[in-house]
């Protein structure tokens, strides 16, 4: 492990916009070191944590409105960054969240206010703008332009405001069959799930590349296929259960050989590729496998090298969150469809009545996947196997260099 200086300082425009903004923020700064250990750069212990989830493709799913703020993640991101502004939250970088639950970041290194922002199955539209089906004579931004754009419209805030996770998918071969038409009738067309910008991606300091298992046990796998890059038969789920074609049931993977196929052969590819291993995990269809959740994951850190995994269930991250189940909302019909929704969920995350957990609809509808027709296992509450840290007294040093903890 070694320690490097966060690059956590105020963005630096030679604009007299960029001056003036900056002396703003370093104000606000100011006004922050005066209000207390919970002032806007401590996140208490038993702060409730929105993590949202997009899926960038929902444009393209069949018989659907692609104009619709519930059905199009670009147009709901942009208004979204908007609201989570006005609301007062900070767009953390996600693996940073992860690390405050799973214990080893302390809370007085992140806002007193943090949002975390996901994108699922890594379709080429994370990254590229693309012809919208909405219009023909207008495109879809990319999720990253959305990020970037907000970005420069606010120069006054930090380096990492916004910073995304992108959950891809291993295996190239499963991305073709996933993204294609012919066997997806999910989609409205044929769309592309490239792995061109992983690389440039994970350096970019706006989306970092995750993992989403090697092949997502998804439907549109319809039979025993040879993967040469990643050296394995999908759908994973056949080594356990002989059955070959992808099953819609990521639960399905209940055995140390399953868990390892999907997960550490899915982080080698994304690492040959992006040059770093990722370390944190979405289970696919918001499917929790007891037996990865339970079993492998905990007991076989030293393969798989994962911090974090991540759920749904319309629920607030907090520190108490099972690390290997860290619930998320889900954008569209599930969990928020209007900016007023959004809304709602950030408004109760700052209210000391409201329970972490929400009585909402706990299940999941994954762009890429028919709707679950089983209950979908709900995410675990456990206790974090890490204790908690105290929280300690705001000091300046630590607001305007915190350090980066990194393996
Ligand atoms: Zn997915």
């Amino acid at each position: 492990m070694r320690i490097r200086p966060m690059k956590y300082v105020i963005a630096k425009k030679a604009s007299t916009h960029g001056v003036l903004a900056k002396v703003m923020a370093q104000t606000s700064i100011a006004l922050c070191l005066y209000s207390g250990a919970n002032g806007c750069f401590a996140l208490s212990n038993s702060a409730k944590v929105p993590i949202l989830l997009y899926h960038s493709a929902s444009e393209h799913v069949a018989n659907v409105n692609p104009c619709e703020y519930s059905r199009n993640a670009s147009q709901a991101l942009a208004r979204d960054l908007e609201t989570i502004h006005q609301q007062g939250y900070v767009v953390a970088p996600v693996p940073w969240i992860a690390e405050w639950i799973a214990g080893i970041r302390n809370g007085s290194t992140l806002p007193n206010r943090v949002v975390g922002i996901t994108f699922d199955d890594g379709p080429d539209f994370d990254w590229f703008d693309s012809q919208s089906r909405c219009s023909y004579f207008t495109t879809t931004k990319s999720m990253r332009r959305i990020l970037q754009e907000f970005k420069s419209k606010y120069p006054e805030l930090f380096l990492d405001f916004p910073y995304a996770v992108s959950f891809v998918v291993g295996s190239p071969k499963a991305r073709e069959v996933v993204g294609s038409h012919q066997y997806n009738v999910d989609l409205a067309d044929d769309i592309s799930i490239s792995d061109s910008w992983w690389s440039e991606a994970n350096h970019s300091r706006i989306i970092e590349i995750h993992n989403h298992s090697t092949d997502h046990d998804h439907p549109s796998i319809k039979q025993i296929i040879w993967d040469p890059a990643l050296k394995l038969n999908i759908a994973v789920g056949g080594y356990g259960d002989s059955v070959w074609a992808g099953q819609g049931r990521f639960d399905r993977i209940d055995s140390e050989e399953e868990s390892r196929l999907e997960v550490v052969n899915s982080a080698q590819y994304i690492y040959s590729k992006t040059g770093a291993w990722p370390k944190l995990f979405a289970y696919p269809f918001g499917q929790v496998s007891s037996y990865l959740q339970n079993v492998y994951f905990p007991n076989y850190e030293y393969e798989h090298h994962t911090l974090a995994a991540f759920c749904v269930g319309d629920q607030y991250a907090t520190r108490n969150s099972s690390r290997f189940c860290i619930p998320r909302f889900t954008h569209g019909d599930d969990n928020w469809n209007s900016p007023n929704n959004l809304t709602e969920i950030l408004i109760r995350a700052i209210d000391p009545n409201d329970s972490p957990s929400t009585s909402g609809n706990s299940s999941y509808n994954c762009t890429f996947g028919p709707a679950p027709t089983w209950p979908n296992p709900p995410c675990s509450t456990g206790t974090s196997s890490a204790s908690a840290p105290a929280p300690i007294k705001l000091d300046i040093l630590q607001i305007i260099l915190p350090t980066l903890l990194e393996e």
